[in-house]
């Protein structure tokens, strides 16, 4: 993003987890957020209510972050509410139920790479229509997220989730040189050990505890750490970034 005024910005999957703790920080630089969530209105809500209650500006939109015609909702909102977004954090993702890939069900493995693959094309493709300096946009900044998973494997835990996010490491490059001359940067975070909700929903609620030895620094990550790096690659801070994977993993 460029110029002194914060420009709006669109994140998939805001309402928990990493996704409302960059939506908390964005909305605090002053940056308008219209983010997407898949069914947790509650949350959606309070968050809202927390921003407006500090003077920011944010909107929650229900859909599924695999829907083309929910991507599009939420980018319709947020240019009604806010303006053309200048920026995108690509968040939304699921890992499915823990397990091995010889028990891998079909309908699992194909509901991860809708929500974790599909989705987050159709939100770059979005951003992509609205930002390219080719079609009349202002160019702007991508952030998609991937995952260590992506390099490590997710062997005996989740091949399929590791996968997708390889997917995005790709997308991730491809994206960044044909949107480079655009005037978009386009980059991803790759969180490691994350304290969220996302574990327990896989059914290992201690995976965060059993693992945080293996990590160099010593400790499992918070989401605000994730949102500090996604804001910095989204900032003209990071103006001459793009096309990269950035570990958010404490070494691991
Ligand atoms: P989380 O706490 O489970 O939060 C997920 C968020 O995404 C929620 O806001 C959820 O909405 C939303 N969401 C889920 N499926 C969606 C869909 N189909 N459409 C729209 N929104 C959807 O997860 P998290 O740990 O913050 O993970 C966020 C991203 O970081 C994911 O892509 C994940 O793969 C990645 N990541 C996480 C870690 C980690 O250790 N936590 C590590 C590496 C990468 P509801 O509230 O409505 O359910």
């Amino acid at each position: 993003m460029s110029g002194s005024e914060p420009g709006p910005v669109v994140v998939t999957g805001g309402s928990r987890g990493i996704g409302a703790a960059t939506v908390r920080l964005l909305a605090r630089l002053g940056h308008k957020v219209a983010f997407s969530y898949a069914s947790d209105t509650e949350a959606a809500d309070r968050l809202c209510d927390e921003i407006a209650s500090a003077g920011g500006q944010a909107v929650a939109v229900q859909g599924d972050a695999a829907d083309p015609a929910a991507v599009a909702a939420l980018f319709e909102t947020c240019i009604a509410r806010f303006g053309r977004p200048s920026g995108l954090f690509a968040n939304a993702g699921i890992t499915g139920p823990h397990g091995r890939l010889a028990d891998l069900d079909p309908d699992v493995l194909a509901r991860v790479l809708a929500v974790n693959v599909t989705g987050t094309f159709l939100a770059a493709q979005a951003a992509v229509r609205c930002m390219s300096t080719a079609r009349g946009g202002a160019g702007g900044a991508i952030v998609l997220m991937s995952s260590r998973a992506a390099v490590i494997g997710g062997g005996g835990e989740w091949l399929h989730y590791a996968a997708s996010k390889g997917a995005i490491d790709t997308l991730t490059v491809g994206l960044a040189r044909e949107a480079g001359p655009e005037g978009i940067r386009v980059n991803a975070v790759a969180p490691g050990l994350i304290d969220t909700d996302i574990h327990a929903a896989a059914g290992l609620a201690d995976r965060l505890a059993k693992k945080a030895a293996e990590v160099p620094l010593g400790r499992t990550g918070r989401p605000d750490e994730v949102a500090e790096t996604v804001r910095w690659l989204l900032s003209p801070a990071a103006s001459y970034v793009t096309g990269a994977v950035v570990p958010v993993s404490g070494g691991r």
